[in-house]
């Protein structure tokens, strides 16, 4: 499967959910590839240091800030190789005059049978999973039958997580609701519901919603000038100026506010020609200066 760059850093970052095949879910492990040495890394750590910032400390988990001794735990790479992992590993047969539920404890499991225990029917992931806002991911939790345990459980889908049952097709249950769904709790403990109860939140395999990647916007100028242009007091003006084409380079632009004192005021002539330019560009006109 091959993928974009960029369509690896907003869909396949670790933990994401996607479609892998026509009918297989995976779900991301790692994201791996060479190291990119010709970034600006002391801007970059800093801009992901004042993002990560902005969230309260526990929310951040174990992600340091990358700030002094912190930076060597992280990497600047080209994403190019990931890893992923078959997910979820709760499957229904297909047929659908079966149904029936089967969840699989490892991938070697479901190699070794990967067929409908009572028809032997092929299997499809079941479409769900739960998300919970602290970043955790798991499989839906499934119910078990009083008398039938597991064996003869189907999934009703209705479209909705929600109104969705579990029936059992057991001698006596004959397609009874087990169980209404129910959403997993998170062990997290935060962001409550109105009962006070933590839970996690069932979308589809498919639902974008259930993941988010951060992300930065940088422009990458790897100089010492753009190093010591981050550190000028001027670089505002500096910035504007370049903007609107009074300088050419940020050089100049500091050069000049470098040397500039308030005692260098242009000629009446060079006032005329850039008043001119700042009427072409739609600034309004100015009597005085
Ligand atoms: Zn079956
Ligand atoms: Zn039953
Ligand atoms: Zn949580």
């Amino acid at each position: 499967m091959l993928r974009s760059h960029s369509q690896v850093l907003y869909s396949y970052l670790p933990g994401a959910v996607f479609r892998h095949e026509d009918r297989v879910y995976g779900r991301v492990v790692t994201v791996d590839g060479s190291r990119l040495t010709d970034l600006n890394e002391a801007v970059i750590f800093d801009e992901i240091a004042r993002y990560l910032e902005q969230w309260p400390e526990e929310d951040r988990h174990d992600l340091p800030l990358p700030r002094d001794m912190r930076i060597k735990e992280y990497r600047l790479i080209r994403p190019e190789q990931v890893k992923w992992e078959l997910f979820p590993l709760t499957f229904e047969c297909a047929r659908p005059s079966c149904g029936r539920v089967r969840t699989f404890r490892t991938f070697e499991d479901i190699a070794k049978s990967p067929r409908c225990k009572r028809c032997d029917g092929p299997l499809q992931q079941l479409r769900f999973y739960n998300a919970h806002n602290c970043g955790q991911t798991k499989q839906i939790y499934v119910p078990r039958c009083a008398v039938h345990g597991y064996d003869d459980l189907s999934f009703d889908n209705t479209g909705s997580f929600l109104t969705a049952t579990w029936r059992c097709h057991g001698a006596g249950c004959n397609g009874g609701v087990v169980q209404r769904t129910n959403m997993s709790p998170c062990n997290c403990r935060k962001w409550p519901g109105p009962d006070k109860v933590v839970r996690m939140r069932a979308h589809t395999l498919d639902d974008s919603r259930a993941y988010h990647a951060h992300s930065i916007d940088l422009v990458n100028i790897d100089s010492s000038t753009f190093q010591t242009y981050q550190r000028h007091p001027a670089r505002g003006q500096i910035a504007v100026a370049h903007y609107l084409g009074l300088i050419s380079t940020l050089k100049e632009g500091m050069n000049e506010a470098d040397t500039r004192t308030d005692t260098d005021r242009m000629t009446p002539e060079e006032w005329e020609a850039r008043q001119a330019a700042y009427e072409d560009m739609g600034l309004p006109p100015r009597t005085s200066r």
